[in-house]
């Protein structure tokens, strides 16, 4: 099979690599073609989709549909195919995917392997509780089914592993009952830090999320726009995804300049009535809302961007949090997106992102200062008993994901074991040494 040699990235657009992409168009065309890691729609946000030293599979072809079971609503698919297929697909029939991350655009094996979380993390866990088995493909090139039957230990490590185990070729996954394609949204506007846990605290509502304005500093500290939804009572009619608007050019770094943030972030806080809002949103609007405006990534322009994603444990997460946004909003280096959320205690596995407290998440365009500053986030995570997101990091150092992940050791063991020669190695875990010395 032939390769692309073309440079590629990560969704950040800060880290690149050119080892070679092998695209199979069908199943059968795995067998011989170079073994290496394998990627999606790459919207790991630093280098988990990337490998430099050696060929990568892309996998975003294998997207069919396998079989389905309307009375269990369980859904066999390949690894290719993306969640947002999956809603428009099975949502008419009162189906969708219980878990669902902040874009539709992740595939199946990437939602496994980053064992992806949603707007329901305190009530659902994470992508992997919904995953059945896997077909996975070893580093022997061969391929056998994987469950928590059949092998259980690698069932876990899979789920989160970061494609470290092997390649997902398809799985099966179940279904979650859907009677409605809307959501009723009750939005409101939140002073300070304070408010905002109190919200997600009294919040009964099966997804919340807030956005935050990472640029607001003094009184206005930790001010933002909290956001509950429930499955609708209206009709259970499917609304029609919108077409998406494409970002034609990358446009000049200034787009996202300082002032023009704090002016942004000021006017969408005001867009929100004093007295709140209802509204009522199609399922993919409210879960996807990023969607409709495809490679929105390049309005950060050339140099890219990061995402600092961290969660941390109830204890700490109120001081840490008002430390972390005082730090951002000194930096003036926060860019619109910044994300605040409750999170439960599911994670599937030893290298799920997940534990119960809050999850913070702040993009900053890749300006001088950033880098470090996000150090310095990631440290305080550390601190505060915490850990930061995989598929969001480009920066960590090996000692810091050592220090958050306390089940490394053993996976680090096992990986070894089913992948002896690193065939699964990617730019991220040669980075953190994810596998450890052999
Ligand atoms: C706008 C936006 C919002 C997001 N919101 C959330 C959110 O709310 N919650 C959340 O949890 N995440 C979120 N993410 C992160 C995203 O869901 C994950 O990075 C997910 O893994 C992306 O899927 P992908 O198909 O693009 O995988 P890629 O980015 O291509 O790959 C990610 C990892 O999965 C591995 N992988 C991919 N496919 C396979 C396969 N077939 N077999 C084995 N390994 C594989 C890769 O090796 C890599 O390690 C968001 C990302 C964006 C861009």
């Amino acid at each position: 099979m032939q390769l692309n040699r073309d440079r590629y990235t990560g969704w950040g657009r800060v880290l690149s690599a050119a080892g070679g992409r092998a695209r199979p168009e069908k199943a059968r065309m795995l067998d011989g073609a170079p073994l290496g890691p394998a990627m999606g729609q790459r919207r790991a946000y630093g280098d988990a989709a990337l490998k430099s030293a050696g060929p990568a599979l892309d996998m975003t072809r294998l997207d069919r549909m396998l079989a389905f079971d309307p009375d269990t609503g369980v859904l066999e698919a390949e690894a290719g195919v993306k969640l947002s297929d999956i809603l428009t697909a099975f949502a008419p029939k009162g189906w969708r995917p219980a878990v669902l991350p902040g874009t539709g655009f992740a595939t199946l094996g990437g939602a496994i392997a980053a064992d992806v979380h949603g707007k329901n993390h305190h009530e659902a866990g994470t992508f992997g509780a919904q995953v059945l088995s896997i077909r996975l493909i070893g580093s022997d090139g061969t391929a056998r089914d994987v469950s928590e039957t059949t092998e259980p230990e690698v069932f876990r490590a899979t789920l989160g592993g970061m494609g470290l185990t092997g390649v997902i070729l398809s799985a099966k996954i179940r279904l979650a009952p859907c009677p409605s394609g809307f959501v009723d949204v009750d939005e409101w506007r939140i002073g300070s830090l304070a408010a905002y846990l109190e919200a997600f605290e009294a919040s009964d509502a099966p997804f919340s999320v807030g956005w935050i304005d990472a640029t607001a500093k003094g009184p206005a500290l930790g001010r933002g726009v909290f956001e509950e939804a429930r499955v609708s009572n209206r009709a259970p009619a499917f609304a029609p995804v919108a077409k998406s608007r494409n970002i034609p050019i990358t446009p000049p770094g200034f787009v996202l300049s300082g002032p023009v943030v704090r002016a942004f972030n000021a006017a969408y806080f005001r867009r929100i009535p004093s007295a709140g809002q209802r509204r009522t949103r199609p399922l993919a609007s409210f879960f996807h809302p990023l969607d409709g405006l495809t490679n929105w990534n390049r309005l950060y322009g050339k140099k890219g961007f990061h995402q600092f994603q961290c969660v941390l444990p109830p204890d700490s997460a109120a001081m840490t949090i008002d430390t972390m946004l005082r730090r951002i909003a000194d930096s003036g280096l926060a860019a619109p997106l910044a994300v605040l959320k409750k999170m439960g205690a599911g994670r599937s596995g030893p290298m799920s992102f997940p534990m119960a407290g809050y999850t913070l998440a702040v993009d900053f365009p890749n300006r001088g200062g950033a880098e470090a500053l996000i150090n310095t986030l990631i440290d305080q995570t550390v601190e505060a008993g915490g850990r930061i997101y995989l598929a969001k990091d480009s920066l960590a150092t090996p000692a810091q994901i050592d220090a958050m992940y306390p089940e490394l050791p053993d996976f680090r063991a096992l990986v070894r074991r089913l992948d002896p020669e690193g065939l699964f190695e990617t730019d991220l875990s040669a980075r953190l040494n994810l596998r450890g010395a052999s």
